[in-house]
C-alpha cells in the first residue's frame, strides 16, 4: 500500500477509462493524485473511487490538453497544493479512424494536438520538477504505435511518435536521473472506440474478434494497464528507462500467417 506514498502523481485523462484507473490504483498505494479532466462530474466520481479505495482526496484540475493556458494550469495548482511533481503519466488521449484517402487535415490535426502536442506541452513544463525530485514519466501509448493498422492512420501516426518521444526523453533526462517509460495497450475495454465513431454493434463485433487479434484471447481490461502503469512508475523499474511496453495480450508479437 505505500509503494507511491507521499509521491505526487499527476493523471491526464483521469476521468474515465485507464485514466480513471490508473488514478485509483496509484492512489490506493499511497500516490497524492493530481486528476486532469474536461468533465467536472467525470472527474469528481474519479474523485470519489480513489476516497473509496482509501486514498487521500485528489486535486481535481479541469483542462482541455489543447488548450496551452489550461496545461499550464496543471503545473500551477500542482505546484500550488503539493509544491513538487514525482510522477506524470500522460494518458488522454483520442481515436480517429480514417485512411490517407480519407483522413482530412483537420482530424490530422486534431490527433496529434490531442495525443502529442499536448503531451510534448506538459511534459516540458514538468520536466524541471521531475529532475528535483528525481521522477519520471510515463506515456499511455497503443500497440498502434509498435505496430502497423490499415484504417488507423493519424492515430497510429501520434502513437508512434509518443514512441519516439518517450526514448528521445528518455535518453536526454537519464543523466538527470528522471525514467520515462511507455505503455501500449492492445483493446482495453472503455469508451474510447465508442468515442472514435463505433456503434454499439460494430463494438460487439470489435470485441468479439478481439479473441482473434489478442493472441491470449481475449480484450483487456483497465487494472491491467493500471497496473503495468504503476510497475513502471515504481522504484520496482529503477532500472528501466525508454521502455514501450507492451499490454495488449501478446498482439504486438502476432503474425497473420
Ligand atoms: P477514454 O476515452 O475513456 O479516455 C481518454 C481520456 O482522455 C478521456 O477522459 C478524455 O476525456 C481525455 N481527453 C481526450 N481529449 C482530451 C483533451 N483535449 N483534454 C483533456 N482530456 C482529454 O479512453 P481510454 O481507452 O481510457 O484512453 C486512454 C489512453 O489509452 C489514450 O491515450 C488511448 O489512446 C490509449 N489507448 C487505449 C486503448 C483502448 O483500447 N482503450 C488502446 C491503446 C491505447
Amino acid at each position: 500500500m505505500s509503494t507511491f506514498k507521499d509521491k505526487v502523481i499527476i493523471v491526464t485523462g483521469a476521468s474515465s477509462g485507464i485514466g480513471a484507473g490508473c488514478a485509483v490504483h496509484l492512489a490506493g498505494h499511497g500516490g497524492l493524485l493530481v486528476i486532469v479532466g474536461r468533465n467536472a462530474s467525470n472527474l469528481k466520481e474519479t474523485a470519489e473511487k480513489i476516497v473509496a479505495a482509501g486514498g487521500s482526496e485528489p486535486l481535481k484540475v479541469i483542462a482541455d490538453m489543447t488548450k496551452e493556458s489550461e496545461v499550464e494550469e496543471i503545473v500551477t495548482a500542482t505546484l500550488a497544493k503539493y509544491g513538487r511533481i514525482d510522477v506524470l503519466v500522460n494518458n488522454a488521449g483520442i481515436l480517429e479512424t480514417g485512411s490517407i484517402e480519407n483522413t482530412s487535415l483537420e482530424q490530422f490535426d486534431r490527433l496529434m494536438n490531442t495525443n502529442v502536442r499536448s503531451l510534448y506541452q506538459l511534459t516540458m513544463l514538468v520536466t524541471p520538477e521531475l529532475i528535483k525530485t528525481k521522477g519520471n514519466i510515463v506515456n499511455v501509448s497503443s500497440v498502434c504505435g509498435l505496430r502497423s493498422f490499415p484504417g488507423v492512420l493519424a492515430y497510429n501516426v501520434s502513437k508512434a511518435a509518443v514512441d519516439q518521444f518517450t526514448a528521445c526523453v528518455a535518453l536526454e533526462l537519464a543523466p538527470k536521473g528522471v525514467r520515462v517509460n511507455a505503455v501500449n495497450p492492445g483493446v482495453i475495454i472503455t469508451d474510447i472506440h465508442k468515442r472514435g465513431g463505433m456503434d454499439e454493434e460494430a463494438y460487439a463485433k470489435f470485441l468479439e474478434h478481439c479473441k482473434v487479434t489478442h493472441a491470449l484471447g481475449r480484450p483487456g481490461d483497465v487494472n491491467e494497464v493500471a497496473a503495468a502503469i504503476a510497475f513502471l512508475a515504481s522504484d520496482a523499474a529503477s532500472f528501466s528507462t525508454g521502455v514501450s511496453l507492451p499490454v495488449d495480450g501478446g498482439r504486438h508479437a502476432m503474425c497473420p500467417r
